[in-house]
């Protein structure tokens, strides 16, 4: 622990930290040595991880990245935090990510970074001018840069796949339900899902195993599926191994670069025995039309809470209530974070909802459908986990949409709520790395960390 607080002095320039408490960490790593020595505790006992700041935590203050919420600090630890720290895990601190976990590159944090005076952009460790990747950007850099051995993340349209992929680590979504969300601050919640970012398939499937489990009176939307051991079958033979290859995930908007390292990694899956089979994911660009309805939809009714009078920032003058209501928004949130609540309240109102919401409602399940009508035919789906490598911090900062195009090949499983994950598969342009994703059906986590694993 101490090697990594010392790490997140040294290493401020990067972003990636917002908030440490180093004597509530020394305090919890003395606790498991003290496990340690008295021959108790697993395999996670004393392993240092930090969490995304979009899980609340009695001890850190949380932020989500927003200025509403800074200085917050939470009565309780989310309960995915709640289960490492029963696991062993000692909390280094809090990362960056986008505001309320909205953004593809970690631009859109209002939160001034450790060390530093003003919000800054979180930069990525193999090129600090780059992108680390959004909304999960901390908990990448952390890993890559070696700040933590392990950090949380959260995807709700693949925010750990994402930056796993730009920032050369390894990162799972699971199945939607796997994990609780409670504690975690919400953005889209018939979307949003927690998730291991970590430096191998081996580390995500002993943090999966702590942090997945039912939590039954505290989230209704989580399983009731016991945590599997997803660490036993990690080596498991690929023998016969059908993957599926969507050639919707192939097309034009593909840069070569990521092209040639996805189609290498999937060389190497055939050399260990695996078979490749053409498969169609047809409503593969709907998907982007469809999440930036329906995550917007439920992003502004989840913010709707941020209204100044029970936590959070309270805009100071005001004349009456209203007023404070509408002073207190437009000082706390960021412009995407609106952009959204905008979006959002334009497609639930009346006269829009039939034409944008439930329609986009109906082509979710369609996606979700073309998923299964492609496991017919494979045991698991591989390709990109987006069009190119880490672009320029600022070079898509004023763009929304191509932020939003960007997400194209991770939108897909998020709508179905299906496990998705990325896996280091060599490096692009500028020497930048390129993450292979793995998409499998409903509870085929430990079928991803195997293939994963197989390919480390
Ligand atoms: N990039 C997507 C968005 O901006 C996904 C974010 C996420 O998964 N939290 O909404």
């Amino acid at each position: 622990a101490q090697h990594f607080l010392a790490r997140a002095h040294t290493h401020q320039h990067l972003g990636a930290y917002l908030a440490l408490n180093e004597e509530a960490t020394l305090a919890q790593a003395r606790a498991a040595d003290a496990r340690l020595q008295a021959g108790m505790g697993g395999p996670l006992e004393g392993v240092p991880i930090a969490h995304k700041d979009i899980f609340v935590t009695q001890d850190f203050p949380s932020t989500a990245g927003s200025k509403m919420l800074a200085g917050y600090q939470s009565p309780f630890d989310a309960t995915v935090v709640q289960r490492l720290a029963a696991a062993g895990c000692v909390t280094l601190g809090k990362l960056n990510c986008d505001e309320f976990a909205m953004g593809s590159a970690n631009e859109n944090s209002a939160i001034a970074p450790l060390g530093l005076d003003a919000p800054a952009p979180v930069r990525n460790p193999w090129d600090a001018a780059r992108v680390p990747g959004g909304s999960s950007g901390g908990s990448a850099v952390a890993v890559a840069a070696r700040l933590a051995p392990a950090a949380t993340g959260t995807d709700t349209g693949g925010s750990i796949r994402q930056p796993a992929s730009f920032c050369g680590i390894t990162g799972i979504k699971p199945t939607y339900g796997r994990a609780s969300r409670y504690g975690m601050i919400a953005f889209a919640s018939s979307l949003d899902q927690a998730g291991p970012m970590a430096r191998s398939a081996q580390d995500c499937a002993l943090l999966l195993s702590a942090l997945c489990g039912p939590d039954p009176d505290r989230d209704s939307t989580s399983l009731d599926l016991p945590a599997e051991d997803f660490s036993a079958r990690l080596d498991d033979s690929l023998e016969g191994l059908r993957i599926g290859i969507p050639k919707e995930f192939f097309g034009a908007g593909l840069a070569d670069d990521v092209r040639a390292a996805v189609e290498a990694a999937l060389q190497e899956y055939e050399k260990l025995g695996a078979t490749l089979v053409p498969i169609s994911l047809p409503r593969t660009e709907l998907s982007i039309p469809v999440y930036y309805i329906i995550a917007p939809a439920e992003a502004s009714s989840n913010l709707s809470r941020y209204d100044g009078v029970k936590f959070g920032h309270r805009a100071r003058d005001y004349t009456d209530l209203e007023d404070m209501y509408k002073k207190t928004r437009a000082e706390g949130f960021g412009a995407e974070v609106k952009r959204r609540i905008m979006i959002g309240t334009y497609v639930l109102s009346h006269g829009y909802y039939d034409a944008y919401y439930l329609q986009a409602q109906k082509i979710r399940r369609m996606i979700a459908d073309d998923f299964q009508q492609a496991f017919q035919q494979c045991d698991l789906i591989a390709g990109p986990v987006a069009p190119s490598v880490a672009w320029k911090i600022g070079e898509k900062a004023d763009d929304p949409v191509a932020n939003y195009l960007a997400d194209i090949y991770t939108l897909p499983a998020s709508l179905a709520g299906l496990p998705g994950m990325s896996v280091p598969a060599g490096f692009g342009a500028h020497g930048m790395p390129v993450g292979l994703q793995l998409i499998g059906n409903y509870f085929q986590e430990a079928r991803l960390l195997n293939a994963a694993h197989r390919l480390q």
